[in-house]
């Protein structure tokens, strides 16, 4: 297929890498982002190796190590007494089984890394200010428009635009949403201002215990700690990752919890702690029309208790950009990249589900119970970080018919 003019709208961890792997093999690229400017929001994302194969591939692998930290382990712990009763190794055990480390690296260093490698491989790639309404399509080609009144014009929409997506709602008539019960806090605290002894070491760590869970891990060469503690609570509020609450919630909420998440709390600035709630969606059954389709949380958000909402985006990205090269048209190209991760990515929502069941556990037995009776370890290291996007087989989608797509999708956009 002739090299196209690919569009994509969100500018954010998903948009960024497949613009990144478009650009390499010769595709001509245009990212629109809705926010004015690209600033520090939110914090600590993971890579393992299924995610730094395609740093790798794009250039930033050691550029994004740098930025980042290398975990030693995952550590479950109780949530009071901080025993560890389940881990599994990472750092050069996880290097030498899959060919690439584990990185946890804060989101705005990863999208700033990516945005960088963007523009080195087309100057005037990314455009900010530019919120996406929606798409027509035609024959021949995709335009998007803005909320400014302008339109851009290409021959494939990917819409990378994030779990709100403008893309998403007019493909698949947007997600039914589900307020989970359960809210989350964030706070990001420097490393030298929690007390030596009480720091904890450079492994991910799980405290569980009392219905809910909290994860911390160093991010930015380890001097920011990365908090994200979750909490039952009844009302939603609102979806966002810039909502402030007050510090004194966040600590009446992990009152009794071990030494070490107190003094990560204790340690924050009191005017920089996070909650939003989390809301569940059920997974899409498709999601191209014949020359728009979605990618990351646009196609297929998940909750973040798999961590894995940055490295199934990036995958799809490499997938995307292999089925444009292989396909014979834009068509049967969107509909073997989706063919080829509905089944991955939705397998990685249910464990993601089943990674809640256990982080919702009330009581120690229950909680030692479940990881007795589970290798978190052999199960990620089996199907998870073992993925590799770059050379996976691409499987030709059983029963194809240009003519079947058209006429599903007739109509949307138009
Ligand atoms: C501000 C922000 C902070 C986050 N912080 C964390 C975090 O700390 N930890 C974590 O695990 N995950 C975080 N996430 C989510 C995480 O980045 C994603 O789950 C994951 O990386 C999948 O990437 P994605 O590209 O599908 O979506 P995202 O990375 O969410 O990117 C979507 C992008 O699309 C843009 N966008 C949305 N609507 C439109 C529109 N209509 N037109 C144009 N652009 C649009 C958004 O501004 C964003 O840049 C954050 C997401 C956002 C948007």
């Amino acid at each position: 297929m002739k090299r196209k003019k690919i569009l994509i709208a969100g500018a954010g961890i998903g948009g960024l890498t497949a613009a990144a792997c478009l650009l390499k093999e010769g595709f001509d690229v245009d990212v629109f982002e809705q926010a004015r400017v690209l600033k520090e929001v939110g914090a600590g994302v993971q890579l393992p190796a299924n995610a730094m194969h395609i740093m790798r591939h794009v250039g930033l692998e050691e550029a994004v190590m740098r930025a980042g930290v290398r975990a030693k382990g995952y550590e479950f712990r109780l949530h009071d007494t901080g025993e560890v009763i389940h881990q599994f190794p990472l750092f050069d055990e996880h290097l030498q089984r899959h060919g690439a480390p584990f990185v946890q690296i804060h989101r705005a260093d990863l999208q700033a890394l990516l945005v960088a490698k963007v523009r080195e491989l087309k100057r005037d790639a990314v455009h900010l200010n530019k919120k996406a309404t929606g798409f027509a399509e035609q024959a021949d080609s995709v335009e998007l428009r803005f909320a400014d009144g302008s339109t851009a014009r290409g021959d494939v929409l990917l819409g990378a635009d994030g779990v709100k997506s403008a893309v998403s709602k007019q493909i698949i008539g947007g997600f039914r949403t589900e307020y989970t019960g359960i809210t989350a806090w964030r706070i990001l605290v420097p490393s030298e201002d929690i007390p030596a002894e009480l720091r904890l070491d450079q492994v991910t760590s799980i405290f569980i215990g009392g219905g809910t869970h909290a994860i911390c891990y160093y991010v930015r060469g380890g001097s920011l700690m990365n908090f994200c503690g979750e909490v039952q609570v009844p009302e939603a509020s609102e979806e966002a990752w810039t909502r402030k609450s007050s510090w004194s919630a966040l600590k009446k909420d992990f009152e009794g919890w071990h030494p070490s998440i107190q003094a990560i709390i204790d340690s924050a600035s009191k005017d920089q702690c996070y909650r939003w709630s989390l809301f569940s969606r059920q997974p899409a059954r498709n999601w191209s029309t014949h020359r728009a389709t979605l990618l990351g949380d646009a196609a297929h958000p998940a909750l973040p208790f798999l961590a894995q909402g940055a490295g199934m985006a990036m995958e799809d990205a490499v997938i995307f950009t292999r089925s444009l090269l292989k396909a014979a048209d834009v068509s049967e190209a969107l509909h073997m990249y989706q063919y080829n991760r509905m089944t991955r990515t939705a397998h990685a929502t249910e464990r993601t589900e089943a990674n809640r069941a256990t982080f919702e556990l009330r009581t120690e037995g229950e909680i030692r119970g479940a990881y007795a009776a589970a290798n978190e370890g052999k199960d990620r290291n089996g199907w998870l970080y073992s993925y590799n996007a770059l050379t996976v087989p691409l499987e030709k989608p059983p029963i194809f018919s240009t003519e079947d797509m058209l006429a599903r999708h007739q109509g949307v956009g138009s």
